[in-house]
């Protein structure tokens, strides 16, 4: 089954389950500030969810373009390092809008799986929220999975890498306990189940979240019950696409390798397993369809992280010895791929390309001239690498700091970052004072204005993760 059958199965499924066939939304979050990027299925939702909104269905079903590459959901560092986690992913997912509730959630979740997609029941894991006696016993009874396949897992509050069934869309807004399905690719591969101290290998693998949407968080951290209790579920579709084609990581899917390949054919490395290649496939997804949306590089906020994930792709360019712009090639291999399912970009396809090749132009030169400094400074100490060094990547070779971090962490190099923010310190100081010498209230302001906004959103993102 190719992915988009998978995803064609998927939204059917739910048609004739009464659920409503709903187009993704874009990225960007309509008028939603506490979002850097829709990163989930519920996104358009939310005011439905939270009672401020009413739409002429209580049941929808979507494949919802998300992006997980800052803010509270945050996997650019993952990317390279797991089978499973992309900047850009599609998540398909079923809501209801205080119409069923668990019982059905689960129900339909289990016969998409067993019978829709013919998984075999023995392979499939499930956990619940600590507490949730209700899912536990539903799953227990109803359903018939052993209890030793039914986890319960309470939330592990912003742990980086540990199962959280109580899932949160931000730090406030909706929010509730759920239950996830993971799927056990074989006792070859390491990993242990959720819950356990080796449940970030690459083993059992969630492939489906479903929330019990029941709250709302407000900024206290206090839960205010919804109107209505709500059902949001996602599931990425690169993971049970690599299920259901028999692979083990998502890079191994039909999209992915034809992605993989296209970036192996303008960077001329012969080796498909590459990790570089990887990441080009991974960021081409995410830079294309941001651009699709309406961002461009920048340096700050959204923008900024366009402009971060580009500059990542073109670094690991540069690593496989490709100096000349490629990236921006990648994005009629991306129409073809996804321009079917999503049109929109078909028809920005063009502007997409443009911006990139722009964007690869601009950085360039500087990127050659960076890795030399890099390279020399990494000569004299193979070690570490300190924070002036960083910082002149920074600000004259418009590295950002996690591009140089992410070089550092492949090589096991110390990145000195207190150096880094000491040095950023001390230019913003100087630039300051030079301000005040000349031009003082007006200089003052710009001082503010441009306070490294950036810079915030970067090490906000880069420690949050
Ligand atoms: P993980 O624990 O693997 O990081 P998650 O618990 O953060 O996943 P959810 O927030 O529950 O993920 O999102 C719902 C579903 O979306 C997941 O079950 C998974 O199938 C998919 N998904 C989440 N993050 C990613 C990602 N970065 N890349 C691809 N698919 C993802
Ligand atoms: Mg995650
Ligand atoms: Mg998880
Ligand atoms: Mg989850």
């Amino acid at each position: 089954m190719n992915s988009s059958e998978i995803r064609e199965k998927f939204l059917k499924f739910f048609e004739s389950k009464g659920h409503s066939i709903v187009r993704s939304s874009s990225l960007i979050p309509g008028n939603d500030p506490t979002l850097l990027f829709t990163n989930s299925g519920m996104v358009q939702f939310k005011d439905v969810f939270l009672g401020q909104d009413k739409r002429n269905y209580t049941r929808a079903t979507t494949a919802q373009r998300s992006v997980r590459a800052g803010g509270k959901h945050n996997d650019l560092e993952n990317v390279g390092y797991t089978a499973r986690h992309h900047t850009f992913f599609e998540m398909l997912g079923n809501f209801s809008f205080g119409d069923y509730f668990k019982r059905d959630a689960i129900n339909y979740a289990w016969e998409l799986l067993t019978v829709t997609y013919g998984l075999p029941k023995e392979k499939l894991t499930v956990t619940v929220y600590q507490e949730d006696d209700e899912a536990y016993n539903i799953w227990k009874d109803e359903i018939g999975v052993p209890a030793e396949r039914i986890i319960r897992i309470g939330d592990n509050k912003g742990a980086r890498y540990a199962s959280d069934n109580f899932w949160q869309m931000a730090d406030t807004g909706p929010c509730g306990p759920c239950s996830e399905i993971f799927y056990d690719h074989g006792a070859e591969i390491f990993g242990g189940p959720p819950g356990s101290p080796d449940e970030n290998g690459d083993r059992f693998i969630e492939v489906w979240n479903l929330v019990f949407m029941q709250f709302n968080k407000d900024e206290q951290g206090v839960l205010h019950p919804l109107p209505k209790p709500c059902v949001d579920t996602g599931m990425g579709l690169e993971r049970i696409a690599a299920v259901l084609q028999h692979v083990h990581s998502n890079y191994e899917i039909d999209t992915f390798q034809a992605l993989i390949k296209a970036a192996a054919r303008e960077t001329g490395c012969a080796d498909l397993n590459n990790n570089s290649l990887k990441v080009i496939a991974d960021h081409i997804r995410c830079a294309g369809f941001l651009i699709v949306d309406g961002i461009i590089p920048g340096n700050e906020g959204r923008g900024y992280v366009l402009r971060r994930i580009t500059r990542r792709a073109l670094r690991h360019g540069h690593k496989l010895g490709q100096t000349k712009p490629f990236f921006f090639k990648l994005v009629a291999d991306l129409v073809k791929e996804m321009g079917v399912a999503y049109p929109e970009l078909a028809e920005a396809g063009e502007r997409v390309a443009q911006v990139l090749k722009q964007e690869e132009e601009r950085f360039g030169e500087t990127l050659e001239h960076g890795m030399k400094i890099l390279e020399a400074a990494l000569a004299k100490d193979s070690k570490n690498l300190d924070g002036n060094t960083a910082f002149t990547l920074y600000d004259t070779y418009g590295f950002p700091l996690d591009l140089t971090a992410d070089i550092c962490r492949e090589r096991n190099v110390v990145l000195d970052e207190a150096g880094f923010d000491a040095a950023m310190a001390n230019q913003k100081q100087m630039a300051r004072a030079a301000g005040k010498f000349k031009m003082n209230t007006a200089i003052e302001y710009n001082g503010e204005k441009s306070k490294f906004v950036g810079y915030e959103q970067l090490s906000y993102d880069s420690k949050v993760i």
